[in-house]
């Protein structure tokens, strides 16, 4: 057999291996602050007769709390939400004074940190308001059939006394089924909430989130809150929005291999070929926050087109289908969540919420992995 010529021919002298270290291969998150700002917009367009406030909590969804505060205040935000006092903390830092930074949680053992960071803290029951202890203003949150957090309707003439003459800053509730812009619950907390603020009629009023917000204008008020619409999804169980794709989720290839028919793939063996195959190991898995729920279902984008999730995903790897893709080679980055792998149709293959896909993935990329 003819060994291959084209080696070894040339006689100049061996250059040295290019000092240029090679690049982790590890996942990479992108987030767009542009295009939080977008959505933040879209809610302003959707509601012009309100105020837009920004949710920023569990780290902004994810994605960066901080980053996503500095880029919507400069857009002009002046009303952020926090779930804990420590990261109200964190937003006042990077906002410094001027914006209002609501606490959703409420008080605890945390009142000097609520008060040095000028954060106003959520009411959530009789001990909150008589720990709060009317320091400055608060909001109230008033239970209209969550039943999670919140005072009551039964509890609201307590409430009241309690509260004597505690500036309210906003008088508050949330919809339990929003995502379902049908759903009778929802014109059932409407009346409560509107039955319950007769009690507070100088205080602004805030009782949609995302969801609600896109309900209707009587859901509005004066103050709407969003949070994953500002992250890219409308948060609805169907006919979401389009809103702007924000965090960018890529992987790269560590190896690329051919397969024949019969051969079988990762944990379980679950994916047998039928045919020659080229497949990609790509370092990602649950251990990165990629759901293990998209075993089989999933997909990556590489060279315009998706690349599906062969077999299990595992703890730091997935194994895709690459047949007859040229770009697939090692090094070469795979996007996961994105423009071209859109946050409502990663959720809805993971069978879960895109809550939860931009929490456990951006969320622990944004530890683990590359920020560019
Ligand atoms: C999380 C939260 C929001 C934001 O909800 P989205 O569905 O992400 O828009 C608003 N209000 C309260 C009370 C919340 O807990």
């Amino acid at each position: 057999m003819k060994r291959c010529t084209s080696i070894s021919k040339d006689n100049s002298p061996a250059s040295p291996p290019s000092p240029k270290a090679e690049p982790p291969r590890l996942a990479r998150l992108k987030v767009d602050h542009a295009a939080i700002v977008e959505n933040w917009n879209f809610f302003r367009k959707l509601a012009p007769g309100a105020a837009v406030a920004a949710v920023v909590k569990a780290d902004g969804y994810g994605l960066g709390a901080v980053g996503a505060a500095r880029a919507l205040a400069q857009a002009g935000a002046r009303v952020f939400f926090t779930a804990t006092t420590q990261e109200g903390a964190n937003v006042r830092r990077a906002l410094g004074e001027g914006p209002q930074v609501f606490v959703l949680n409420g008080p605890s053992n945390d009142i000097d940190t609520i008060v040095a960071s000028k954060l106003t803290p959520v009411l959530n029951s009789l001990a909150q308001i008589k720990l709060w202890d009317h320091r400055a203003p608060a909001a109230l949150h008033i239970d209209t059939g969550m039943n999670r957090l919140g005072i009551g309707p039964e509890e609201l003439p307590h409430a009241m006394s309690a509260l004597k003459d505690t500036s309210i800053a906003l008088v508050m509730s949330h919809l339990a089924c929003g995502s379902d812009t049908k759903h009778a619950f929802n014109t059932t907390q409407l009346r409560r909430f509107i039955d319950a603020s007769m009690l507070f009629p100088r205080a602004p009023l805030s009782l949609a989130a995302t969801a609600g917000a896109l309900i209707g204008a009587d859901y509005h008020f004066d103050l709407i809150r969003p949070g994953i619409g500002l992250y890219g999804s409308g948060g609805l169980d169907a006919d979401n929005p389009k809103l702007a794709a924000t965090a960018t989720i890529e992987a790269p290839i560590l190896q690329v291999r051919d397969a024949e028919p019969g051969e079988t793939f990762g944990y379980g063996a679950t994916f047998t070929a039928t045919q020659k195959m080229r497949t990609a190991t790509v370092a990602l898995g649950y251990a990165d926050g990629y759901l293990r729920s998209l075993s089989g279902r999933g997909y990556g984008v590489l060279g315009g087109a998706k690349r599906p999730i062969l077999g299990r995903v595992s703890m730091d790897l997935i194994i895709l289908d690459v047949t007859g893709c040229a770009e697939a080679q090692p090094g070469t980055m795979v996007e996961f969540l994105g423009p071209n792998a859109p946050l409502d149709d990663i959720a809805a293959l993971a069978n879960t919420a895109p809550y939860e896909v931009l929490t456990t993935l951006a969320g622990t990329v944004r530890k683990s992995g590359v920020r560019a």
